[in-house]
């Protein structure tokens, strides 16, 4: 297993705008940049911390920004949101996130459904790349998207943990399959990021806020963090018995290929 002084890792899913994380975020960045990790996707999940996803990418030209609501937040988006979410989209390069169905959690599944199709509207016809969080809701996601009017725009289902034929029906659409620690804590999810195809695969902290995922990985006590993903990429390259120097390359492209209306040119 080979690495070089230029492997590149991508953290396809991180929100590093929270919070508590204001006093040590340069420390973060910092530790991520010395181990590689030269781009993150950072997502918002409501209104509220819009501003600060974007404030963060500013300053950092690793971290992508993903404005959108998430389906925990339906209830609280306010009226106008979606004018004030174009209006920003149309003056910052940033994808749409994290957004999607999840049947798990207390708001309206109604609302969930309402506000996930105008963000999918919205990528759709701004052309930026939409991330997706989807808990026992993959019925009704696969028909939204298999039956979209528009042309998808490009897809990533984050943290995946679906079933083989969701997967098979997901990449059936062309969505990127971004996999998170769960690789290590769900059973079920080994044998699907073996199954998605190289072209298609993605791989992700959802940090901050996984310390199962993360002991489970690096070990208790260690920061759950974008510079976390380094075991991630070992693991998920000897699954493939690849090398991870041409496993990361890989898997840069695809967040490329992902994000490419948005990435800074
Ligand atoms: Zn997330």
């Amino acid at each position: 297993m080979t690495t070089t002084a230029t492997t590149r890792y991508l953290d396809s899913h991180c929100h590093l705008q929270k919070q508590h994380l204001g006093p040590v975020i340069d420390d973060i960045l910092e530790r991520a940049r010395s181990t590689g990790v030269a781009r993150m996707f950072c997502n918002a999940t409501r209104e509220e911390d819009w501003q600060a996803v974007v404030d963060l990418a500013a300053r950092k030209y690793e971290l992508i920004p993903f404005l959108g609501i998430h389906p925990w937040f339906a209830e609280t988006a306010m009226t106008g949101w979606e004018e004030r979410l174009q209006v920003l989209l149309k003056q910052i390069p940033a994808g749409i996130g994290e957004t999607g169905l999840d049947k798990c959690c207390r708001a309206d599944f109604g609302r969930q459904q309402q506000i996930f199709l105008l963000q999918l509207q919205m990528a759709s016809e701004l052309r930026r790349p939409l991330v997706i969080h989807c808990v026992r809701a993959w019925g009704r996601l696969l028909e939204i998207l298999e039956h979209f009017a528009g042309p998808l725009p490009r897809v990533m289902i984050h943290t995946f943990a679906g079933s083989h034929e969701t997967l098979q029906r997901l990449l059936k659409l062309g969505c990127f399959i971004s996999f998170s620690g769960k690789l290590v804590t769900n059973s079920r999810v080994h044998p699907c990021c073996l199954a998605t195809p190289l072209a298609n695969l993605l791989l992700e902290t959802d940090s901050p806020g996984r310390p199962l995922a993360r002991d489970a990985i690096n070990g208790p006590g260690t920061t759950d963090e974008p510079a976390a993903i380094v075991k991630l990429y070992e693991l998920a390259a000897t699954m493939r018995e690849m090398d991870l120097d041409k496993f990361c390359q890989e898997i840069w492209k695809n967040g490329a290929i992902f994000a490419n209306t948005i990435l800074p040119r």
